[in-house]
């Protein structure tokens, strides 16, 4: 198998970003519920969206203060809006349970929250959008798998058939991916699986990594 550390790096050159993520958000708040809000939706769709939402709740308070109808009124287009407002609205009543959480840099997550097993006790946060925001805020080792990460898994050869389910993919990618790529690798997966290696039509010829590539060979 071709090191895994050979992808990050061709791929990282290719996109040459330093951003962990594309979803738009202002401080730990928003980017939790901008990692949560995409489920059936995109990030691009999401990002026509929170921009609006973010300027008038940006932390668990104000969105409150927003109430389910006005968070609704505002994520209507997004698929599923009326359960993921209810269940943000839901984490909102837990996180201002712990009294108001001001941070010269925004809104901030309590210290009990910095880890992946704590941040799923949260209404609406499910094992993905955990792994993602505990390694975009605080680098922890752990890898968001969506379809994108699931595919690219495996065309890189680094799953197998035995690999069918996110948790065993996750559990693949933490034993092989070097631990300097880790807080980057959802990340740089997702925006190869989607702007070149897409489930339908992988752009082979222009791909920072055909050579390496084992479903290419
Ligand atoms: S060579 Fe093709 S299949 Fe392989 S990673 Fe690149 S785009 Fe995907």
């Amino acid at each position: 198998m071709t090191d895994p550390g050979k992808y990050f790096t061709a791929i990282k050159k290719h996109f040459g970003t330093e951003k962990l993520t594309e979803l738009y958000h202002t401080n730990e708040f928003t980017l939790t519920v901008a990692v949560a809000l995409p489920a059936q939706a995109t990030d691009k769709h999401v990002n026509t969206v929170t921009p609006k939402l973010f300027a008038v709740a940006d932390t668990p308070e104000k969105m409150l203060a927003l109430g389910e109808a006005g968070l609704k009124e505002i994520i209507k287009s997004i698929s599923f809006f009326n359960n993921k407002a209810k269940n943000i609205i839901r984490m909102c009543l837990v996180l201002v349970g712990h009294g108001p959480i001001k941070h010269a840099g925004g809104w901030k997550f309590p210290e009990k929250y910095h880890n992946r097993d704590e941040l799923m006790t949260l209404p609406g946060i499910g094992q993905k959008t955990a792994n993602v925001v505990t390694s975009i805020l605080w680098g922890a080792p752990n890898i968001g798998v969506d379809t994108h990460v699931f595919r690219l898994a495996h065309r890189f050869g680094w799953a197998f058939d035995v690999d069918n389910t996110p948790e065993k993919v996750e559990r693949k990618l933490l034993s092989i991916i070097p631990e300097k790529y880790l807080d980057v690798a959802n990340h740089l997966m997702v925006m190869h699986g989607r702007y070149i290696c897409k489930a339908q039509k992988p752009d082979c010829a222009n791909c920072p990594v055909k050579k390496l590539c084992e479903w290419n060979k």
